[in-house]
């Protein structure tokens, strides 16, 4: 068509896609998007941003959004007002509680959300129903990343800003695909590279940067801690090592030293099926950069042993010197969601409150009391996937779901969606009838990233502004707006009457983030945590000044090699990893809806072309891929990009239903499921 040069309105705000957070320009017309371009003197992006950012927008004004309440009647969801829907949880809430306890009733908060309103949320629940049982996505994917860095270095957060990419002479990238999942992050990797840092991959896929590697440990699902410790071993038998680093700022080298040193090298490389050369080979890369740099993602913490793989490649950081001091570039997780860091920030958490504020300390608890009015839950509350298991033993009556599609997106769905069913009273906020609120009981229509006001914090640790380019559709609300009509039918006044008002009571009460404000945000920009006080900036490289952990000192931890939850056996003998695709995002309920789906219509399951053969397979057959925990049907694709024994598949689309196949093991420590690794057996043919 010819081009429409009319005026548009253009609002800056942040993207609602992954966590890289690029600033967006949101150019509107006629009260739907025109355009997106990224800003040019955005601090993260730098003029950059990828094909979800800039164009995957028209979910945003697709037929099927939700633009109104939806009650359940027998077996259908009907359209109802307002009223009815509130007064219809007002009441179920409140019977459940007094019948059954607080403890009856769940949350879980969205990543996709804004701070604000997760913590209106999280206000919400503790306050007005009295638990502590509310959680995030962020147990499925980087609770490891929470726990382990907390317990290595003292924060739960990435140590060094994105920039300091731009100085590292090596990258370590362990478990992430960045390319495809964080794109800006992929192609600042890329440049480096480019521009003559070294690169280390270590991913069981030959992705695009494994391809520019100078060395691609291709380790088997689940190895992640026996490479790392095999790293450390090299390291310090060749010296590799910052000691007076070690020496001054860190505790439990020895421990670590003893572990490796008991550990053999070809051992190492038998367990990830590489070669114990290239182990040395990576240490050496990496114990001779000056400024190295480890990025990694959720191939590190999806795993049965996640936090023991966080803190084993921390340890490396900690061996190098390379965290807390100007000579390395510390250690980045690329988180997934918009606002994945920024919901576990707010408190959406069952053991902490806003800024990992422990739920267990009763000063912590008596001050945020004397905020909010009335005592608070001491008891650690459930985490998500315990939940379920809750609902199924019937502990659990009640549970209240916003922004998440827990049936599609977590691991052993036919197990969810049974929780799901058990529950007495569903409540579900989304933007479309999702396969969560399908089994609702109220469904309430919601605003998109596009229609709100507050912040998110990005991978780095930054709050950015989220400004409302466009007024909700029909009568969706915002998040926050529904958290408080909620409140207010059950007769609770939350306060915190704006995200603004929301964001200024949290800084009150969390040290971490006490200078942070709605009005300096806009005033100078994104800020890091911490940031102590309004006249100070925020701390975009962490611990120059000692750890914080109660000694000051990192520490190291020596954590042996365990075999994930299931292996391959003569049942299932083949290894399903699961990921993400370039042109999609997470459940692809909004990517799906845009024109992102001509460039990728659908999902296809990557396998070896010795597998194919040996299968019968060729390219585009149906195959049907069979799990202890479920079944699904995908088209082939082979191809050399995955190992012999090993397959791959995304989890964007509901027809390949590959969380029916997930299993129900989780990191030990945390509980994040072990969607990395599946034992499969793969038929010719179809069970459609
Ligand atoms: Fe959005 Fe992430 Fe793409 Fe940036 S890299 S435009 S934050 S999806």
């Amino acid at each position: 068509g010819l081009l429409d040069l009319r005026p548009t309105t253009t609002t800056t705000t942040t993207c609602g896609y992954c966590g890289v957070g690029c600033t967006l320009d949101v150019h509107v017309r006629d009260g739907a998007v025109a355009a997106i371009t990224p800003t040019h003197r955005a601090p993260v992006n730098r003029g950059h941003a990828c094909i979800k950012g800039r164009f995957a927008h028209t979910f945003s004004r697709a037929d099927d959004r939700l633009t109104a309440p939806l009650v359940r009647r027998g077996d259908q969801l009907v359209e109802t007002t307002w009223d009815e829907a509130l007064s219809t949880i007002a009441n179920r809430l409140t019977s459940i509680r007094d019948e059954h306890g607080p403890d009856a009733i769940a949350m879980i908060s969205s990543a996709r959300a804004t701070n604000e309103e997760n913590y209106l949320a999280q206000k919400f629940l503790r306050t007005a129903i009295g638990t502590n049982s509310i959680d995030n996505c962020s147990r499925l994917c980087h609770s490891p990343s929470a726990a382990g860095l907390t317990a290595s270095f003292g924060l739960a957060g990435g140590t060094n800003p994105l920039d300091d990419l731009d100085r590292t002479d090596c990258v370590l990238l362990a478990g992430a695909n960045p390319s495809e999942a964080h794109p800006v992050v992929g192609a600042r990797i890329k440049q480096r590279v480019m521009a003559g840092a070294r690169l280390i991959v270590i991913d069981p896929r030959r992705t695009e940067l494994a391809s520019l590697a100078d060395v691609h440990l291709q380790a088997r699902p689940g190895s992640n801690v026996a490479v790392f410790n095999a790293i450390a071993r090299v390291l310090i038998e060749e010296g590799h090592l910052d000691r007076d680093f070690i020496e001054q700022r860190t505790t439990s080298f020895n421990d670590l030293a003893q572990l490796v040193q008991e550990n053999r090298l070809d051992h190492a490389a038998e367990i990830a099926s590489v070669r114990a050369a290239d182990l040395v080979e990576a240490a050496r890369l990496f114990g001779r950069a000056q400024h190295p740099a480890i990025v990694y993602g959720l191939g590190i913490t999806e795993h049965a042993h996640g936090t023991d793989g966080v803190r084993a490649l921390a340890n490396l950081a900690l061996l190098r010197g390379s965290v807390g001091t100007p000579k390395g570039c510390g250690i980045l997780p690329l988180r997934g969601q918009n606002n994945v860091q920024g919901a576990s920030d707010m408190g959406a958490l069952p053991d902490l409150l806003p800024g990992y504020q422990p739920v267990t300390d009763a000063a912590v608890r008596d001050r945020f009391a004397a905020r909010w009015g009335g005592a608070l839950p001491g008891r650690p509350g459930l985490r998500i996937p315990q939940m379920f298991d809750a609902a199924i033993s019937g502990e659990l009556r009640a549970l209240h779901v916003i922004g998440e599609d827990v049936a599609h997106s977590d691991p052993n769905a036919n197990h969810v969606r049974s929780a799901l069913r058990a529950c007495d009273f569903v409540v579900c906020q989304d933007i479309f009838l999702s396969h969560t609120a399908e089994l609702a009981d109220v469904v309430l229509p919601a605003a998109s990233f596009l229609e709100k006001d507050g912040t998110f914090v990005n991978f780095d640790r930054r709050f950015q502004r989220v400004r409302p380019a466009l007024i909700p559709p029909g009568q969706s609300a915002t998040d926050f707006t529904i958290v408080h009509r909620i409140a207010e039918a059950m007769g609770v006044d939350l306060g915190c009457r704006t995200p603004a008002e929301a964001l200024a009571e949290c800084a009150s009460l969390t040290p971490i983030f006490a200078g942070l404000s709605h009005q300096r945000l806009d005033a100078e920009g994104p800020l890091h945590w911490p940031c102590q006080t309004p006249d100070r900036p925020g701390s975009a490289v962490l611990y120059l000044n000692g750890f914080a952990t109660p000694d000051g000192r990192a520490a190291f931890a020596a954590r042996p090699y365990l075999p994930p939850g299931e292996e391959p056996d003569a049942q299932y003998p083949y290894t399903l990893i699961t990921g993400r695709r370039l042109e999609h995002y997470n459940t692809g309920s909004m990517t799906r809806r845009t024109q992102n789906t001509e460039l990728l219509p659908g999902e296809a399951l990557e396998l070896h072309p010795s597998d194919a053969a040996h299968l019968g397979v060729v390219e585009g057959t149906d195959v049907t891929v069979t799990s202890r925990w479920g079944q699904a049907t995908l088209a082939a694709h082979v191809t050399r990009d995955v190992a012999p024994g090993q397959v791959f598949t995304s989890f964007h689309f509901p027809h390949a239903a590959v969380n029916r196949l997930t299993s129900p093991h989780t990191d030990a420590v945390t509980g994040c499921p072990e969607y990395k690794v599946t034992a499969v057996d793969i038929g010719a043919g179809t069970s459609r």
